[in-house]
């Protein structure tokens, strides 16, 4: 990046809520694989005569939410009709409520910046909309219209123009999907469209306190193609300034496969949309509403990721990393819990084992800890037989996965580390002495070093299954004689 110039980004994230049914009708909301059109009713259609009516849960959802940000939420407001045409949205508006939204301000907090330190950023609102349907673009020219997701509710969360680099935009949206999972609102499933992200980037001047002319680029959908395309719109825009040409305020959209953006629409062509209130719903007025309540939301809500976090790194002296990888999975930190209680706070055998080699294998795998065959039970006593030399760190690196998914049992593992650390280790010991005639020599004229020779080849010949501690002692009381 440029020391001339400096990238300012605002984002406004979809995210879909994961309600029963949809906004405004009683259609499933969960119509992620169903047959195309198989999920809509008239309401969904748009059709002359229906009416809507606002999904409670939604609007509750909607509220938790801005209350975990800190948002100001607001006791009156209403939907409205934001008109534009286009065939994925049969009734010529969409449903939304950004003019008079129900909450302002707010900030997301991430724990852990680019530095390792925290930075927030702040919000200029959320608002509550409906999505729209999806275009299928097929052969021959046709295109397909599935309005199954037509009606589905969605927050839209829009930032202050304050996020300085695209890593941080990264980690911004890493912790609101760790927080909206949290609360139970939604999925946020970026690959599956649940968290949806358009980022507006300008460039100016170091120094200078004015914004520059803003690109909108669409349609980001998941953390890598955030980075990506921000990081090559900021490279883009940078080198037609140096250039001394002007940046077009336009929309661009991003390929992926080409890794660059490509102009889309540019002002001349945005749209009036013609913003007036719904007058088929009545406006929200959250104080006669019991479940919209301060009172109930402070209830209804959990104790926040970041302040789980924090107790997670006193309590069991984890780093900010370990103690987010746990707030983001339940199951996991279920997991980290029950075995960090019962054995002592710096076991590092029962750390390496929960966050390297358990978490490495689920994520390379794609499996689910709530699937998973090992107990913390279990998981204490793999550590105690790898503590008490029972069993080595390389038998349960070769073992884990299967332990994982229930191909062999704990009793299994303990047989095994039996095998390993008993029966063979006489023979192996020997057979390395017996070819190592140069290094016995060395270390009887006095170089111990070439100890640590001979262990790696008794290891090696063992395939990593013997314990290290055992060839050693084994090896010294044979060359001690
Ligand atoms: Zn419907």
């Amino acid at each position: 990046m440029s020391i001339k110039y400096e990238p300012v980004i605002g984002l406004e994230v979809h995210i879909q809520l994961n309600t029963k049914t949809k906004m405004f009708c009683g259609c499933s909301n969960l119509a992620n694989d169903n047959e195309p059109n198989s999920v809509v009713c008239p309401v969904c259609f748009g059709m002359p005569g229906t009416l809507p009516v606002t999904n409670k849960q939604a609007v509750f959802k909607t509220l938790l939410f801005a209350r975990a940000v800190g948002a100001k939420i607001s006791d009156n407001w209403n939907f409205e009709r934001k008109n534009y045409f286009y065939p994925d949205l049969p009734k010529g508006y969409q449903i939304t409520s950004s003019t008079n939204p129900p909450a302002l301000g707010g900030e997301i907090r991430v724990a852990a910046g680019q530095d390792g330190g925290q930075f927030s950023v702040a919000l200029h609102h959320l608002h509550l909309e409906e999505d729209a349907g999806k275009l299928l673009h097929g052969k021959g020219g046709y295109s397909f219209v599935d309005l199954n997701r037509c009606g589905t509710p969605l927050i839209e969360m829009v930032t202050e123009p304050v996020i300085k680099t695209p890593t941080e935009a990264k980690l911004m949206l890493k912790e609101l999907q760790i927080l909206v999972r949290h609360l139970g609102v939604s999925d946020a499933d970026m690959e599956k469209g649940h968290m949806r992200c358009d980022a507006n980037v300008s460039l100016r001047s170091v120094g200078e306190m004015k914004l520059g002319k803003k690109v909108e680029v669409k349609n980001l959908n998941s953390f890598r193609m955030v980075e990506r395309a921000l990081n090559h719109e900021i490279s883009r825009q940078e080198l037609l300034l140096e250039k001394g040409e002007e940046i077009v305020q336009e929309t661009r959209g991003w390929d992926d496969a080409k890794g660059v953006t490509l102009s889309q629409r540019n002002k001349e062509d945005s749209q009036d949309y013609r913003y007036m209130p719904d007058p088929d719903l009545p406006p929200i007025c959250r104080l006669i509403v019991e479940e919209f309540s301060d009172e109930n939301l402070k209830k209804q809500m959990p104790e926040l990721p970041q302040v789980i976090s924090s107790r997670l790194q006193s309590d069991f002296s984890l780093t900010v990393t370990q103690a987010n990888q746990c707030v983001g999975d339940i199951n996991f930190q279920e997991l980290v819990v029950g075995v960090l209680t019962k054995v002592t706070k710096d076991n590092e055998t029962a750390k390496s084992l929960l966050f390297g080699d358990l978490l490495r294998i689920v994520n390379e795998k794609g499996l689910l800890f709530s699937d998973l065959k090992l107990t913390s039970d279990d998981l204490i006593e793999i550590v105690k037989l790898k503590d008490d030399g029972k069993i080595t760190q390389q038998l349960i690196k070769t073992n884990l996965e299967s332990l994982m998914t229930g191909k062999i049992t704990i009793i299994d593992l303990k047989k095994h580390g039996e095998i390993s650390t008993a029966v063979d280790i006489d023979a192996i010991v020997k057979e390395v002495l017996l070819q190592s005639i140069k290094a016995v020599e060395q270390y009887k004229a006095g170089d111990v070093k070439v100890l640590g020779f001979l262990v790696g080849q008794a290891m090696a010949k063992s395939k990593g299954v013997a314990n290290p501690q055992i060839v050693n002692e084994k090896l010294k009381s044979h060359l001690d004689q």
